[in-house]
């Protein structure tokens, strides 16, 4: 009888999983996947997150692998519109970290390999789960063979297209953006150096982020989804907007892709918990789904340590998690809402209203305001350092 069954060893699922380990609890994680997803989706970390991952000590390995980005800038047709410092959002990691997902998977694995050897169980995909009362019975297929593993707690970390959710009957209300973005990484070629660059332009928001390796990434909105794209055509794109040269014949990673919006209506049912995408899908624009999931682990990893250990409050502490948690996952939703409508294809007057608009957020006292939400600090507006919003 384990403690807790994770189904779901992405980001999300692999930092709860060392969290639970950490409190020396029975913990397994099953991932249908034999092998880390190679496609880079996810490449920014907070500062929140980087504050929850000092109690497993994952800071230095994350600052070792990543590159910090310490503020960005903005421009418009005419030139430096503002500029956004992240100097003020945190005083001990002033920075969003640059770091691909599949990296900062890897990470993660090695921790909980670390932690508590054998823990993560690959290329086993959960089918079905059984609330049994005391326990909760989930069947799972690896290779071909059907295996069943009882937990006292079940948590679904697996992602949007979630299982677990399905099977425990939560509904994930949502819905998909007219929005659509083509990205790619390649060599840095640019004179930004260490700053995010958000170019705002007639035809659709251009954004760029160093990555380690003196690469960076180049997100485009398109009009419609550009899925048979190549490199030479995200290049073309951004020479079009921006004037800017990228070297097409040494991209590395190339994705077109559309945005969507969900909410699960509930994130505790019974003995079955959910965590990250599963709960709660947010536009990436702005880079903070990752984050959010890290930060449900983090606010639900010692309520589940209370609720085995029979804590009287227990129970009422989980509703207590569901609530803030998809009360922040809707303001992480009307951020990446904000983002994209900035970058979205405006003339004449329309862009001089958003670029004055623009200036006044970019200028002081707004702009530490608009660093703190831009690297999730939402409950941070006192400038004192919080360890994550929802805490
Ligand atoms: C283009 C793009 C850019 C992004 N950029 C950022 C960013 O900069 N910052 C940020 O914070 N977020 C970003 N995101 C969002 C981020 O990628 C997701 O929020 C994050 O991957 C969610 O992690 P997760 O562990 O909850 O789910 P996932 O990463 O989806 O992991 C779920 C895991 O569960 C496994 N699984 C599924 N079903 C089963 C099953 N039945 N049995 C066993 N295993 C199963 C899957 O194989 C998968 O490994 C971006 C997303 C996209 C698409």
């Amino acid at each position: 009888m384990l403690d807790v069954l994770i189904v779901g060893g992405g980001p999300v699922g692999l930092f709860l999983g060392c969290l639970l380990a950490r409190r020396g609890l029975d913990v397994r994680v099953l991932e249908r996947r034999r092998a880390r997803s190679g496609h880079s989706r996810a490449v920014g970390i907070h500062p929140p997150a980087l504050h929850a991952f000092e109690e497993l000590g994952l800071v230095q390995p994350f600052l070792e692998a990543g590159v910090p980005i310490p503020g960005g800038v903005v421009l418009g047709p005419g030139g430096v519109i503002g500029e956004l410092s992240f100097h003020a959002a945190s005083p001990r990691y002033p920075f969003i970290l640059s770091l691909p997902q599949r990296e900062t998977e890897e990470v993660l694995e090695r921790r909980l390999a670390d932690l508590a050897p054998g823990t993560l169980r690959r290329g086993v995909e959960v089918r079905a789960l059984r609330d049994e009362g005391p326990h909760v019975s989930v069947t799972g297929r690896e290779g071909g063979r059907e295996q069943t593993l009882h937990a006292r707690l079940v948590v679904g970390a697996d992602g949007t297209r979630s299982t677990v959710r399905d099977l425990a009957g939560i509904a994930f209300p949502g819905g998909t953006y007219a929005d659509k973005y083509l990205m790619g990484d390649f060599p840095d070629t640019t004179a930004f150096g260490p700053l995010a660059a958000i170019c705002l332009t007639g035809e659709g928001v251009v954004e760029s982020f160093p990555l380690p390796g003196h690469r960076r990434r180049w997100v485009v909105r398109t009009e419609a989804l550009l899925d048979g794209a190549g490199a030479v055509d995200l290049a073309a794109l951004v020479r079009e907007r921006t004037g800017l040269h990228l070297p097409a014949g040494d991209c590395s990673m190339l994705s077109a892709f559309e945005v969507r919006h969900h909410l699960a209506r509930r994130m505790v049912a019974g003995r079955v918990l959910l965590v990250g995408d599963a709960a709660h899908e947010v536009s990436p624009i702005g880079g903070q789904g990752m984050n959010l999931g890290w930060l449900d682990a983090a606010a639900l990893a010692p309520r589940l340590e209370e609720v085995l250990s029979g804590a009287p409050g227990a129970r009422a502490a989980l509703l207590r998690y569901e609530r803030r948690r998809r009360r922040l996952a809707r303001l992480a939703t009307r951020q990446a809402e904000f983002n994209m409508a900035f970058g979205r294809p405006a003339g004449g007057a329309a862009r001089r209203v958003r670029e004055g608009v623009l200036r006044g957020l970019l200028a002081p006292p707004v702009q530490p305001l608009l660093a703190r939400a831009f690297t999730m600090r939402w409950g941070a507006a006192g400038g004192g350092e919080t360890r994550c919003p929802e805490s």
